[in-house]
């Protein structure tokens, strides 16, 4: 954290985010407390559908992973991350986007493989 650091959290339902693109801090709050990152994830995003693989542009791993969302509404909550950055949102996972289109990135090799292993139209399964 560095002293020009905002860490608002902002929430989307019960669940909480803090993403600072300032120094890239992420943290998951639900009811007071912590919130596994996996879980976040799959309460955002979970409805989410893998609709393309990616060749790494400026992005932490060889690939990414383009995911379109269920919902105009579903399509807001990417706006509790700052867009066109990558931050590592849970372990061995960047998570960027353009305000319309998810971007994930794992840099875990598990759970690479297990990301991009079905085919088109999978969901968001981050663990
Ligand atoms: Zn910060």
């Amino acid at each position: 954290m560095r002293p020009e650091c905002r860490h608002n959290v902002t929430w989307e339902g019960s669940t909480g985010v803090v993403a600072c693109s300032n120094c890239g801090a992420v943290e998951w709050w639900s009811d007071g407390r912590p919130l596994d990152p996996a879980e976040g994830m799959a309460r955002l995003f979970g409805r989410f559908e893998l609709v393309a693989r990616l060749p790494s542009l400026r992005s932490p791993a060889p690939e990414t992973l383009a995911y379109r969302s269920p919902s105009r509404r579903a399509t807001a909550r990417l706006a509790v991350f700052p867009p066109h950055q990558w931050l590592l949102v849970a372990d061995g996972l960047w998570l960027s986007h353009d305000g319309a289109t998810l971007l994930l990135c794992p840099t875990d090799p598990i759970l690479a493989a297990n990301m991009s292993s079905a085919g088109r139209h999978q969901e968001v399964r981050t663990r």
